[in-house]
């Protein structure tokens, strides 16, 4: 029997979705009867509702993706006698290709076998950078302006997302899907060490989709004249056309559509799917932990111009600046990709994301993370493209914040 016949033959297990509702936190409870054909492993758990109020709001952070048309830089260069090997410009998707970008950027600064090296910048990118090249044998010393804990990277959603806003298709190229490829799967790979530990720095979570009007796939360009988003824009493998993600579908479950009435949202149209992600405050610490573990140094300093990585102790130099690149190495195919997550006081009752009306929602150890995606003029991931203004609007993160409220307001079993 395949997996859809048994959701039809498991209607005499309806009811099951209100177990959990004899919980004794405020719950919204499931449908009692399953009428709506889902086996009963895939029937919605009853879930804890978001305290989705704008006087929860806690923190806004504002930050600008390092988008790179081409995708990201992993070229080397020469300055002075040191060897620089780039490793910057991932655009949405820093935090899921880290482990991958590190181990190529690695192994060219190891093709000269230093024992020390430089790495600039503390960023996800730069300390995955830095720990990779321990675990390769050398001494390692970051160089910095900031903390991890003040980097752009601590200002991002934190998903599984190795294809956002990652490289415009068209300009990266048909040999960038290979390399893309390469460094997702070995990051993906990567994450599965740091799972299953206390503070839960990887974690997965289901996400609702919810709407409205019937879900359609999205297709978003950045400009005509320009090209399409690695994410959506086709690329060329093995003479077949696909998008990125079609190249690691083995990885991850697909997206499940969910009949009217079988989640407790008051929506007719509902997707879910599960997806990893990072919890900043716990993984950041391990990866601390771990690069001092293995004798690494930090040094505060900012750097003005590239000639000035030339003239460092260590002769081998990998280069994670972020967005930081557009201006200190004058990289013309940087562009400012501006976002802003909100967060909501941590609910850990509340174990699940949701998407509606262009808000997004997760809720991590560290807070319920808000990100507003396609209000306003300009939808989804085109949100933001061209704008470097990092000032912080909390105005905008208010707003989403009562659109999941309205969400709630509109459950049946809402005690209000
Ligand atoms: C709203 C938003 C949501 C996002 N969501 C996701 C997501 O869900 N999943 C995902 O994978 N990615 C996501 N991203 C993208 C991700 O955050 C970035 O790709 C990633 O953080 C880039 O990391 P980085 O280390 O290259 O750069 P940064 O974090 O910017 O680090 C750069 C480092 O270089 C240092 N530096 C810069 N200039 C100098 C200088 N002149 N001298 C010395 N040091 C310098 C800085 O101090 C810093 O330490 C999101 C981004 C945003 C804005």
């Amino acid at each position: 029997m395949d997996r859809r016949s048994l959701l039809r033959t498991s209607l005499a297990f309806g009811g099951l979705a209100g177990l959990g509702a004899c919980a004794t936190a405020p719950q919204v409870r499931g449908p009692v009867r399953n009428t709506t054909g889902l086996a009963i492993e895939d029937i919605p758990p009853s879930l804890a509702p978001i305290r989705a109020h704008p006087d929860r709001i806690f923190d806004v952070r504002t930050c600008i993706r390092p988008f790179r048309v081409k995708g990201p830089n992993l070229d080397t260069e020469q300055i002075g006698d040191a060897l620089v090997v780039h490793n910057y410009g991932h655009g949405g998707s820093g935090w899921s290709l880290s482990w991958g970008s590190a181990n190529v950027a690695v192994q060219k600064a190891m093709s000269v076998s230093p024992k020390r090296i430089a790495v600039i910048g503390c960023g996800i990118v730069g300390l995955t950078s830095a720990i990779t090249a321990q675990r390769a044998g050398a001494q390692v010393t970051i160089y910095t302006r900031e903390m991890f804990n003040r980097t752009r990277s601590v200002r991002a959603n934190g998903s599984w997302t190795p294809d956002s806003r990652v490289c415009l298709a068209e300009q990266a190229g048909p040999k960038f899907g290979a390399l893309w490829e390469q460094m997702a799967r070995y990051s993906y790979k990567t994450y599965r060490y740091y799972m299953g530990l206390p503070g839960k720095p990887i974690d997965f979570s289901d996400q609702y989709r919810l709407s409205d009007t019937p879900i359609e796939q999205e297709h978003e360009e950045l400009d005509p004249a320009k090209g399409t988003y690695g994410s959506t824009g086709k690329i060329q493998q093995n003479a077949e056309f696909g998008r990125y993600s079609d190249l690691i579908r083995d990885l991850t479950p697909r997206p499940e559509v969910l009949p009217e009435g079988s989640t407790p949202f008051p929506v007719k149209y509902a997707q879910r799917s599960e997806t990893m992600f990072f919890n900043f405050g716990s993984y950041g610490h391990l990866l601390l932990s771990e690069f001092f573990g293995a004798g690494g140094k930090i040094e505060i300093r900012e750097f003005h111009h590239p000639s000035e990585l030339g003239a460092l102790e260590e002769k081998v130099v990998i280069n994670c600046p972020g967005y930081a690149a557009k201006d200190l190495w004058k990289d013309k195919y940087m562009i400012p990709v501006r976002g802003q997550t909100g967060w909501l006081i941590p609910q850990p009752e509340v174990k699940y994301g949701l998407y509606y009306g262009g808000v997004a929602m997760l809720s991590k150890s560290d807070g319920i993370m808000v990100m507003s995606l396609g209000r306003g003029p300009v939808k989804g991931d085109l949100a933001g493209v061209g704008d470097g203004y990092e000032v912080e609007n909390r105005t905008e993160i208010e707003d989403a914040v009562r659109v999941i409220e309205g969400l709630y307001a509109r459950m049946p079993t809402n005690p209000a």
